[in-house]
């Protein structure tokens, strides 16, 4: 009976570094769509957008 402690999980996944919610501290959660506002008026900017979902707040970041 030998326990086996590998640590062989890849990680599959790089963790990014997301930006931090203003409020709670976390990381915003994930991407979603810019708005039709950003999309029309600054299209050529690379804006990201985030939201938090614990505090409903969302956030616009280069
Ligand atoms: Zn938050």
């Amino acid at each position: 009976m030998s326990v086996s402690t590998t640590s062989g999980v890849a990680q599959h996944k790089q963790h990014r570094a997301l930006p931090t919610c203003s409020k709670c501290k976390k990381e915003f959660d994930s991407r979603i769509p810019r708005g039709i506002v950003v999309k029309i008026l600054l299209p050529w900017l690379p804006l990201k957008h985030y939201v938090c979902l614990r505090c409903d707040i969302t956030k616009y970041k280069f």
